[in-house]
């Protein structure tokens, strides 16, 4: 059985720019030319964290980037990470999925899509945006216009 939880979120969705290219590996350099394209300062850490979140289509915690980075001996503290996250946020590179309080992906995939949500598992995946037709939405409050609209469906196993 799958529930369905409706997310109105301040979700900039931005046009997704194809970064997953298996015929062309993503590179440290590739990663310093997107920090620039987003006006970031490409400090070493955070081509690290880029190259790192970058390389692959993934959504992962804030604790498995920093397990990454430590496999990757690419040092960088749990604040710079934290940080480091939230301004690729703010920037538009990465967007948050919040699934609870208490679980916050972070997608390398901007464009707009919903997710599916193993719930026993922990595993996030991505439903194309044209798979969920919403309708009957409420009227948004004047003066406000909408700014992204996701759906997270919570699967678990039928048996
Ligand atoms: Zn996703």
């Amino acid at each position: 059985m799958a529930e369905l939880e409706l997310t109105l979120d301040i979700l900039e969705i931005l046009s997704y720019n194809c970064l997953m290219n298996p015929d062309s590996p993503f590179l440290r350099e590739d990663a310093v030319k997107l920090l620039h394209r987003h006006g970031i300062g490409p400090t070493r850490q955070r081509i690290d964290i880029a190259h790192i979140l970058f390389s692959e289509h993934q959504h992962l915690s804030a604790d498995q980037i920093q397990a990454r980075i430590d496999a990757h001996h690419a040092y960088a503290s749990k604040a710079t990470v934290y940080n480091t996250l939230k301004l690729f946020v703010e920037k538009g590179l990465l967007r948050e999925v919040l699934v609870d309080p208490t679980k916050v992906f972070y997608d390398s995939n901007v464009g707009a899509h919903h997710h599916f949500y193993d719930v026993a598992s922990g595993k996030l995946m991505d439903i194309p945006a044209d798979e969920i037709t919403i309708s009957n939405l409420p009227k948004i409050p004047p003066g406000m216009v909408s700014a992204g609209i996701d759906v997270v469906v919570r699967i678990r196993s039928a048996v």
